[in-house]
């Protein structure tokens, strides 16, 4: 690993404001000079165990970009794990996806970044990672959640089963019944979500940016497949974002022709009073870091208690959206605000 490079148009005390204002306890500005591979890796907390994180790949337009997803994301995670009761805080990492990458000798060199953090930080699937990306990482550390552990199982089918707890309680908390429900990107949480619901009986639409993607799903489920421009106004009872951040936002929340929000998606509401206006508009919000901690409840057991299985553990995201449900109807405020205070409360942050 070479030398550091700092975003254009940043200073380093600019970062380090940043880090300070979030609480973030570190971030490393990675650079391989032999394979090209540039990123972040950020460890907001680890007040309760190691941090836990996936890498994203991405081709970031802009540094800047890089390093708010990777702060975001990283935040998140420490909420995330406290929120699901787990020994272990948040980090994550993210790749600058470009065309100089020798993506293979890139994700090995991350694999022996992480290997050096000596147990700091263990890493996973995200976004644009596959197989073989994690593959490669995990010839450099078994700091790695993949699926070469086959006794650890699919990483994203414990996620998806999650969302569906916490859909499950959401269904319960509306009274709705057989929904119809909008799923926004069938990577690999969303494919695996359609087929849980199409098991359900449930009527689903699908929409990927990648169209042979949703046409394979929509084959294997009997999803109607919509274009993406159109998933987030269809006319259903749920719509649940498998893609990126950020779907719900100020321009979104007035198209939206949904009962409740409920997918895996990292950083649904763009910002904080998107979600009052979920709220405000009488649409039930799944907080995004309680229901799609499906996975990362796997990986901390499997790695850090080492239990046989997690499904048990998983279920109670089920009871823990019913709570932030009704907590949010008894005090007239938002799922996400509840959500944080419930986190916090681990935390021990005010
Ligand atoms: P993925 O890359 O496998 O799938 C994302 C899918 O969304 C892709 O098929 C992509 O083509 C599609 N997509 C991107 N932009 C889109 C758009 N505008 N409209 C429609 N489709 C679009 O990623 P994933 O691992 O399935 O993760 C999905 C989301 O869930 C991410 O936000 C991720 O951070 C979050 N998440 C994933 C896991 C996990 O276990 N994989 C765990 C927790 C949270």
């Amino acid at each position: 690993m070479g030398q550091a490079f700092l975003p254009a148009g940043r200073g380093a005390m600019d970062i380090l404001r940043q880090l300070s204002d979030r609480g973030h306890e570190q971030v490393i500005v990675f650079n391989d000079a032999a394979s090209e591979l540039r990123g972040f890796l950020a460890i907001h907390s680890t007040t309760l165990g190691p941090a836990l994180g996936g890498v994203r790949i991405l081709p970031y337009k802009r540094e800047e970009d890089a390093l708010e997803d990777v702060l975001r994301l990283s935040r998140g995670m420490t909420y995330k794990c406290a929120l699901a009761g787990l020994p272990a805080g948040g980090g994550k990492a993210v790749i600058i996806d470009h065309k100089g990458l020798k993506r293979t000798a890139a994700f090995e060199a991350y694999g022996r970044l992480v290997g050096s953090l000596g147990g700091r930080f263990f890493t996973g699937e995200d976004v644009g990672t596959t197989e073989k990306d994690l593959a490669a990482i995990r010839r450099a550390t078994d700091r790695v959640a993949c699926h070469s552990s086959p006794a650890l199982g699919d990483i994203s089918e414990h996620t998806a089963i999650g969302v569906w707890h916490g859909l499950r309680a959401c269904l319960k908390f509306t009274g709705i019944h057989k929904p119809r429900v909008a799923i926004q990107g069938v990577g690999h949480v969303g494919r695996w979500l359609a087929r849980i619901l199409a098991k359900e009986g449930f009527e689903i639409l699908v929409a990927d940016v990648d169209a042979k993607r949703a046409k394979t799903v929509a084959i294997e489920t009997g999803a109607k497949v919509v274009s993406p421009g159109r998933i987030l106004s269809a006319k259903c009872d749920v719509f649940a974002p498998c893609a990126l951040g950020g779907v719900i936002n100020k321009k979104t929340i007035p198209k939206l022709k949904v009962k409740i929000v409920c997918g895996s998606a990292n950083n649904v509401l763009a910002t904080e009073k998107d979600g009052d206006a979920l709220a405000r508009r009488g649409i039930l919000y799944a907080p995004d870091y309680l229901v799609n901690a499906g996975g990362v409840i796997r990986g901390a057991e499997f790695y850090l208690l080492k239990k046989k299985k997690s499904w048990k553990s998983i279920e109670k995201i089920y009871d823990r959206m019913k709570r932030v449900a009704v907590m949010a109807s008894a005090r007239n405020s938002s799922t996400a605000r509840m959500a944080d205070e419930l986190a916090c409360r681990r935390l021990g942050l005010p």
